[in-house]
């Protein structure tokens, strides 16, 4: 043979070098593996899988993978293959070569291969593979006489030279495509399958060309060289375009890398009795423990992804190919058995005979997430508690909580932005938030598109479906607001030009004018023109069970915020101990207040003021009487008045606007005396900055008998509710506290009007009164705030804003920018920065219970929902985290799972320790943790 030598050589050289060179290459055949499930970071998802089912007698075509290690050495050696690589490679072709019994390039019995990608974690079509290497214009012809199947022999070539053209030459497919059909006319047949031998010879002569012309060299002949080529070519798919973008949307990180498996090839295409397909041990779709799948007669894998030919359902298989289907069965109970998951199996029948090409653990949606994971742990008793719990991404469980587009609608959207929550809305545009109160009165469903919202434009966002912005991030208004409601909202949708005057948006080409029907995909952040089916939250008993397993388990808390009664219930609906935030601005906004806040506002004198301010107090009365019943007996946690005053006036530039019109005209001069009025206190309230402005507790100190107001509507409710019997905490909340001096004055301000309530009413509620941490200097000086302070809550979309220096609602220009360069790795106003806020939170808790041991911290700002953010708030020792009511399952699962975690990598530390004292730091950790417990209850 041609290579025999260089390849004894290759395995000599291999053997001698190894103690020097790493080990990169690990082989799979016939039973025995080098490799195990254990060495998923080396060998990749597929190449560990693949050893582990060899060990345990699984039919797995021969093989070897490379690994990530030799990816790491070749990316570093400047995309060359490193010393020892190649010699490993060769001698694992001649074990692969031994066990198949064939070997690559032997023109009588040719040994084909595929050349497969896989990383550590499935990254699902992002990457490339070649199949059917090996063929050459001599070994077609061996494996046309073998096979006695001249036909299937040259589909087999044209194949390779496509993929391989495509994925290694880097030639656009649709050079072969228009060939192949072309060849399709000629011959007069409707799919590739009816293509005849000789036709298919011709068209493997045309795509030589293409391949020469385009290359500039002619179709590579050595096996050897081609498997070079193929294996260089699939470590760079790590870095095609939808592998990046696919690692950063789901946070993987660049430097795993993929490994390479060669395995033979083995053939669904040789006949009626061969076949290929895919199966899950449980519906990936609803979890319930049935087989599932599909399969193709007399076809290759590439077949079944492309959807040229309909895929029959698995249950066929038993009658088709009975002993196949037997065998099949027996192996996936095998699978899910040993890996107690359910498994997502890619197998291949050649001429009867089953081969596993791959198993994994199976994507599913969370409703089929949380029922595997609850059957497997109850009924089935495979996996424990905690296993069941870690089963279930957290983020996911927000799918069950909201409407959602059906996942099987295809649709091509017109505008993308940033997905604030997961819920989806269909609805008719309308751009004026009036309008959509109005509409919705009439019962229409109504979608806001607007280029950004502010907090007058509440109502209508709540009477909409759905809410869509141009500008904004995260955390922009209309984020926050929606989020809270659980409402569908899209925002920072570049390509939206809302163009208001002519009632209509542009996006791109397409127009889209008032009234007419638009889908937004909450879960993606897409804008589809028309109606997309949407499909209902499900609430099984399923998910009540883990909801219930992950507040039992949870050491960190969880609460939510909460602005009104029916959002009080509701997060009591979805498992909430409290609220940990309840705006009292956004109770300013109902349609009878804003006159009352408007007059407080424009008065000229405190008496004024004073009267607008007692005008108030019975509204918030009210309101906070409703949230102390629905909440009783677990805390509700007030904070005082925060947003500049201009927020609740009109827009300066639409008073501006008709004050000038009247002006012009001279009529209506009550009107304008009273625009007149209000542009000039605009203009006296008008800061460069506001958010850095008169807000917060600055506010409070400032315009006293607001704060006064509010405290004493708190404590009148609270001894009001406390009066039916009921259990009220009130922990009353001052906001943007960042110097001592102010901690101390509104502490004094707020004990001296409850003390008084108390006293009016003979009722001795209990109350306490604590500070919002979200101006950086509160965290550094958070000890002697402490002294006045019985209850810290980070405000971390403030103190993301000023650690970092963005502002929270123009971070949208920038960020797109920065997330494609990687000047940051996620939007830190959604992800917790750990590094920079998270340090000055650690801080803020050590200094803060330096003061009061055992202080009660908690978190309100959007990341106390995001379950990166709770799992490191459980590790600083925060007591308890507050969300969006529609994410307290989230949070407890994520609170859950941390605790899990640190458990486990405890008890690692322990061993680790083998009987020794415990280290100091885990045992501090478990007091922290004691205490935690008990204060947050
Ligand atoms: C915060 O800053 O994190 C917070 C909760 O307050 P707001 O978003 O209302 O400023
Ligand atoms: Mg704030």
């Amino acid at each position: 043979m041609a290579h025999t030598g260089s390849r004894k050589k290759a395995r000599q050289r291999s053997r001698h070098s190894s103690a020097r060179t790493p080990k990169y290459v690990y082989a799979f055949a016939n039973g025995k593996a080098e490799g195990s499930s254990a060495l998923r970071n080396l060998l990749g998802g597929k190449g560990c899988e693949l050893a582990e089912m060899t060990k345990l007698g699984v039919p797995v075509p021969p093989g070897f993978t490379i690994t990530t290690e030799a990816w790491a050495a070749y990316n570093a050696a400047g995309k060359k293959h490193p010393p020892g690589l190649w010699s490993q490679v060769t001698a694992g072709l001649a074990g692969l070569e031994a066990a198949a019994g064939t070997r690559l390039g032997d023109p009588a019995r040719p040994l084909l291969v595929s050349v497969r990608s896989g990383a550590r974690a499935s990254m699902p079509g992002m990457m490339d593979t070649v199949l059917n290497l090996g063929l050459n214009d001599r070994t077609v012809e061996g494996l046309a006489q073998r096979t006695k199947n001249e036909r299937f022999a040259w589909d087999c070539y044209r194949r390779f030279i496509t993929l391989f053209g495509d994925v290694v030459l880097a030639i656009d497919r649709r050079a072969f495509d228009v060939r192949l059909d072309a060849a399709k006319a000629r011959a007069g047949v409707k799919t590739d399958a009816d293509l005849p031998a000789g036709a298919l010879r011709e068209l493997v002569t045309e795509f030589k060309s293409v391949v020469q012309s385009q290359t500039g060299r002619p179709f590579p002949q050595d096996p050897l060289e081609q498997l070079r080529l193929a294996i260089d070519a699939v470590f760079d798919s790590w870095w095609a375009k939808k592998a990046v973008d696919y690692r950063r949307i789901h946070r993987l990180p660049e430097d795993w890398g993929t490994a390479v498996t060669v395995m033979a090839m083995v053939f669904g295409n040789v006949g009626p009795t061969s076949g290929t397909g895919v199966c899950f041990s449980r519906d990936p779709a609803s979890g319930e423990r049935r087989f599932f799948g599909e399969f193709l007669v007399n076809a290759q894998g590439e077949d079944v992804v492309a959807g040229i030919r309909t895929p029959e359902p698995i249950d066929a298989l038993k009658t088709r190919m009975p002993a196949v289907y037997r065998k099949l069965t027996a192996i996936k109970d095998r699978l899910e058995a040993h890996y107690r998951d359910m498994q997502d199996i890619e197998f291949t029948v050649q001429e009867g005979r089953l081969y596993i090409l791959q198993t994994r653990s199976g994507k599913r949606t969370a409703a089929a997430a949380v029922r595997i994971a609850v059957e497997m742990s109850t009924k089935e008793r495979r996996v424990d508690r905690d296993t069941a719990l870690l089963r279930v991404e957290p983020a996911s469980l927000h799918q069950l909580l909201v409407k959602t587009v059906d996942p099987r609608a295809k649709y091509a959207a017109i505008a993308r932005g940033l997905p604030a929550t997961p819920a989806a809305a269909v609805g008719k545009v309308v751009f004026e938030p009036e309008r959509a109160v109005d509409m919705a009165l009439r019962e229409e469903k109504v979608i806001l598109v607007r280029t950004e919202t502010s907090p007058e434009d509440v109502a209508g966002m709540h009477a909409a479906q759905g809410v869509l912005t141009s500008r904004g991030g995260l955390t922009s208004h209309a984020a926050v607001v929606a989020r809270g409601w659980g409402k569908c909202c899209v925002v920072g949708a570049g390509d939206v030009v809302v163009d208001e005057e002519n009632h209509l948006f542009r996006a791109g080409r397409a127009v889209v004018r008032e009234g007419q029907v638009i889908t937004l995909n909450g879960a993606t952040g897409e804008v589809i023109v028309g109606t997309q089916p949407l499909v209902d939250p499900t609430f099984s008993d399923e998910f009540k069970t883990l909801l219930g397993w992950a507040r039992d388990r949870a050491t960190t808390r969880v609460r939510a915020n909460a602005d009104t009664p029916a959002d009080a219930t509701k997060a009591r609906e979805f498992g909430a101990e409290g609220i940990g935030l309840v705006r009292t601005e956004h109770m300013f906004f109902g349609e009878e207040r804003i006159p009352i806040v408007r007059e407080m506002i424009m008065a000229g004198d405190l008496q004024a003021r004073k009267k607008a301010v007692d005008q108030l107090l019975p509204f918030q009365r009210e309101d906070f009487i409703g949230i102390f019943r629905a909440m009783a007996p677990h805390p509700v946690t007030i904070r005082l008045l925060d947003p500049p005053l201009h927020e609740f006036l009109p827009k300066y530039k639409e008073v501006l606007e008709e004050y000038t019109r009247l002006d012009a005209r001279g009529f209506n001069p009550e009107r304008h005396a009273e625009l007149g009025l209000v542009k000039a206190r605009l203009e006296a309230l008008l800061e460069a900055n506001p958010m850095l402005g008169h807000r917060g507790c600055r506010l409070g100190i400032t315009f006293p008998e607001i704060y006064d107001m509010q405290v004493r509507a708190i404590m009148e409710a609270a001894c009001e509710v406390a009066g039916e019997g009921l259990t009220v905490e009130p922990e009353i909340m001052i906001p943007l506290t960042g110097t001592v001096a102010e901690m101390k004055l509104t502490r004094e301000m707020t004990d001296r009007v409850a003390r008084q309530v108390i006293s009016e009413t003979g009722k001795n509620v209990r109350y306490a009164v604590g500070t919002m941490i979200e101006v950086p200097r509160a965290a550094l000086v958070a000890d002697r705030i402490a002294e006045h302070a019985e209850f810290f809550s980070f405000g971390t979309n403030d103190l993301t804003q000023m650690t970092y220096g963005y502002s929270r609602d123009d971070i949208g220009k920038f960020l797109p920018f920065y997330l494609e360069k990687k000047l940051l790795p996620h939007d830190p106003f959604a992800v917790l920065d750990q590094r920079g806020v998270g340090e000055l939170m650690r801080i803020g808790i050590e200094r803060g219970r330096r003061t009061v041991p055992g202080l009660k911290v908690g978190i309100c700002g959007e990341h106390g929902g995001e379950p990166s953010s709770v799992e490191f708030c459980h590790r600083i020792g925060m007591t308890y985290v507050s969300c969006s009511p529609y994410m307290v399952p989230v949070a407890w699962l994520a609170a859950a799972q941390a605790e899990i975690k640190e458990g486990e990598a405890q008890s690692k530390a322990g061993r680790q320790w083998q009987g020794e004292a415990q280290p100091k730091a885990s045992r501090a950790n478990m007091q922290s943790r004691h205490r935690r417990s008990k204060s947050a209850r």
